[in-house]
C-alpha cells in the first residue's frame, strides 16, 4: 500500500523559489571579478535566471544537456546554476585549478553544450577554444563593456555577455515539473586519484543533501545567519551552501576571485558573517594577516573545515583569540560532500575545551541520511574501538552510486557501500577519525602505517613548512616510510631534529626511515599534497635502512 501524500518532486527550483517567495529582499553580496561589491537579492536572483533559462531555451538547450560554469562563487554564477537546473539541463562545474590538458578532457568527456565562464578564464578558453568541438557557445558573467575589454573581436567566436541575455530575455519561464531523480549536477573528481570521474547529482540528492546539512548537528543554518562561502561553488558543490542557503533565507556573500586573508577579513567584518566554511589553507592565510595586522573578528561564531585534516594550530587559535568555534567536516565529490562533523555528543561536550581536543581534531559523526561502515581488504567488519583500522564505505540517498558514463564500472560493494578510497578508525562515541587514503597507506610488514598521522606531527615541528609521508619500497617490510619536509624560509636542520620530534608521539616502528628536506611538497588542484606526483619524483629511492638488498 502506498502513502497518500502530495506528489511534490524534490527539485531544487523550489529552493530558489522558496528563497524569493519568502526572503525576496535577503542579500547576496560578491567581490564581483570587475572589482565592486556588488548587492543583489533573493528575489533578483530569480527574476534573471529565469531570464538566463529562456536564453538557454533559446540557444536549444534540452532537459539533460550538459551546461558548464567555469567561475568564481559569485551571484552571478549562482543565477546560471539555477537558470541551467531549473529547466532540467545539468549543471557542470568545472576546477579552474585543474591543468588545461584536464579541463579540455572533462568538457569533451561531459560533451558540455556551453560555458558560462567569468572574465578571468576568458585567456584559457581563448587557447583551448578549439580543442572543445562539443561546446557551441560561450556566456561570460559580465555585461557587454566588459567582454569587449578582453574578446577582441575574432578571439572568442560567438562570446555573449549573460548582463545582455538577462535584458534580452523575459522572466516568464516554468521551471521544474521533472522527476526528482533528473540529473542535476555534474562534478568531477579532481583526479587526486587517477583519472577525474563525473558524479552526477540528481535534484533529489541535492534536495535532501541540503536538508541534512541544515540539521543543528551539521551545519545549522538559520535565516539569522550571513554565510560566507569561501569554498568554491566548483568544488563539490560549495558543499552545497547555494542550496542551504536560500533554503533558509541566510544572506550570503560570496568572496570572487578573492580569497586571501586581507580580502576575506574585510568581507567578514564589513558584512557581519556569522559563519563561513573553507579549506585549512584559507583559515591560516587568514590566521596569519590577522596576526600581522593585529586585526579582530566581532561577529564569526562558527567555521566549517574540511577537504584536509584541520591543524590543531587552527582550531585552538580560532577559540583561544577570537572566540570562533570550529567544526571538522570530512566529505567528498562522491558524498555531495559532506559525510561526517564533528560537532560534540553530549559526554564530550561536558569535557573541557583542551579534553575535547582530541574529537575536534577527528573527522565526526554521520547524520541521518548517511550510513558508515569500516571493512578489511575482504569486506570482513572491522571493529568501532577507535584503534582498528579499516577501509571507510558509505551509503546513503546523496551517496554517488556509480559515475558517468559508468566510468570505473561497478563501485558499490554487495550491500551498496561505497568505497571511500579512505582508511579510517571509528571510536566507541561514534567519530570517524581519517587515517589515511587507502592508496597512501603504508604497509610494512602486513601492518599499516598512517602516513597522514606522521606528517601531521612532523608539520608541528617549528621550523617545518610543510612535511609528507610516503611509503617506500624495502626488501624487507614491503614498505617503510619516508618523510619529506619543506622548511620555513631561511630555517636549516638534520633530519635527527625531526626523528627525536617524532620519538615518543608514534609507535616505533612507524618511525619514518629517512628524512629527506625538499624545496617543495606538489599540491594538487584541491589544495592537496599530491602524493602521486611525490611518488614519482622519489621512485627507486633508496632507504639506509634498505642496503641488505634481497638479490
Ligand atoms: P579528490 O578525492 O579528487 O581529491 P575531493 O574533494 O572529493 O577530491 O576529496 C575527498 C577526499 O578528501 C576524501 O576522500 C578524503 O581523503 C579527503 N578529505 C576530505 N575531508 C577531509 C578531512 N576533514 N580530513 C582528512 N581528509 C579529508
Amino acid at each position: 500500500m502506498l502513502g497518500l501524500m502530495q506528489d511534490w518532486p524534490l527539485t531544487v527550483d523550489k529552493i530558489l523559489d522558496h528563497a524569493a517567495d519568502w526572503h525576496a529582499n535577503r542579500e547576496v553580496v560578491t567581490r564581483s571579478v570587475e572589482g565592486p561589491i556588488v548587492r543583489i537579492t533573493y528575489g533578483e536572483i530569480r527574476d534573471r535566471a529565469k531570464r538566463l533559462s529562456n536564453a538557454l531555451l533559446g540557444f536549444g538547450v534540452r532537459p539533460g544537456d550538459r551546461v558548464a560554469t567555469l567561475a568564481w562563487n559569485s551571484a552571478r554564477h549562482i543565477e546560471a546554476w539555477y537558470a541551467i537546473m531549473g529547466i532540467g539541463a545539468v549543471c557542470h562545474t568545472l576546477n579552474p585549478r585543474l591543468f588545461a590538458d584536464q579541463l579540455c578532457y572533462i568538457i569533451n568527456h561531459a560533451q558540455d553544450r556551453i560555458i558560462f565562464t567569468d572574465l578571468t578564464f576568458v585567456p584559457f578558453l581563448i587557447e583551448n577554444r578549439h580543442r572543445l568541438p562539443t561546446v557551441e557557445r560561450i556566456i561570460v558573467l559580465t555585461d557587454a563593456d566588459h567582454l569587449r575589454t578582453v574578446a577582441i573581436e575574432g578571439a572568442l567566436e560567438g562570446a555573449l555577455a549573460s548582463e545582455s541575455l538577462i535584458d534580452e530575455n523575459g522572466g516568464d519561464c516554468a521551471w521544474g515539473g521533472f522527476n526528482e531523480q533528473t540529473a542535476c549536477g555534474l562534478c568531477y573528481t579532481s583526479g587526486t586519484t587517477g583519472h577525474p570521474k563525473g558524479v552526477l547529482y540528481s535534484h533529489r540528492s541535492n534536495f535532501l543533501h541540503t536538508l541534512v546539512t541544515l540539521q543543528s548537528d551539521v551545519m545549522g543554518l538559520s535565516v539569522r545567519d550571513t554565510v560566507l562561502a569561501v569554498v568554491p561553488m566548483f568544488h563539490a558543490n560549495a558543499w552545497g551552501l547555494t542550496f542551504s542557503c536560500p533554503a533558509v533565507g541566510a544572506k550570503l556573500v560570496m568572496p570572487g576571485p578573492k580569497m586571501d586573508g586581507a580580502s576575506i577579513h574585510e568581507l567578514l567584518e564589513t558584512e557581519g558573517v556569522t559563519f563561513s566554511a573553507a579549506v585549512p589553507t584559507v583559515w591560516q592565510m587568514l590566521l596569519a594577516h590577522m596576526r600581522e595586522t593585529k586585526a579582530t573578528l566581532t561577529t564569526l561564531k562558527r567555521v566549517v573545515i574540511g577537504g584536509s585534516a584541520v591543524p590543531e594550530a587552527i582550531i585552538r587559535a580560532f577559540h583561544d583569540d577570537y572566540g570562533v568555534e570550529v567544526v571538522h567536516a570530512w566529505g567528498m565529490t562522491e558524498t555531495s560532500p559532506l559525510g561526517t562533523l564533528s560537532t560534540p555528543t553530549p559526554e564530550i561536550a561536558a569535557l573541557s575545551f583542551d579534553e575535547q581536543m582530541p574529537y575536534k581534531l577527528k573527522q565526526g559523526r554521520p547524520p541521518v541520511g548517511v550510513q558508515l561502515k569500516l571493512t578489511d581488504d575482504h569486506g570482513g567488519l572491522k571493529p568501532r574501538d577507535g584503534t582498528s583500522f579499516g577501509r571507510l564505505k558509505i551509503r546513503g540517498p546523496f551517496i554517488a552510486g556509480e559515475y558517468f558514463k559508468g566510468e570505473g564500472g561497478g563501485i558499490l560493494d554487495d550491500d551498496g557501500y561505497f568505497d571511500t578510497g579512505d582508511v579510517a578508525t571509528i571510536d566507541p562515541v561514534g567519530y570517524m577519525q581519517i587515517t589515511d587514503r587507502a592508496k597512501d597507506v603504508i604497509k610494512s610488514g602486513g601492518e599499516w602505517i598512517s602516513s597522514i598521522e606522521i606528517e601531521n606531527i612532523a608539520a608541528g615541528h617549528p621550523k617545518a613548512f610543510l612535511a609528507a609521508v610516503i611509503g617506500v619500497t624495502h626488501p624487507k617490510w614491503d614498505e617503510r616510510p619516508l618523510l619529506l619536509v619543506k622548511l620555513k624560509d631561511g630555517e636549516t636542520a638534520e633530519p635527527a631534529e625531526f626523528l627525536h620530534f617524532l620519538d615518543g608521539k608514534i609507535a616505533k616502528w612507524w618511525m619514518p626511515d629517512d628524512v629527506v628536506f625538499v624545496d617543495d611538497i606538489p599540491l594538487g588542484a584541491t589544495g592537496k599534497i599530491d602524493k602521486k606526483l611525490i611518488r614519482q619524483r622519489f621512485e627507486g629511492y633508496l632507504l639506509p635502512t634498505a642496503t641488505a638488498r634481497v638479490i
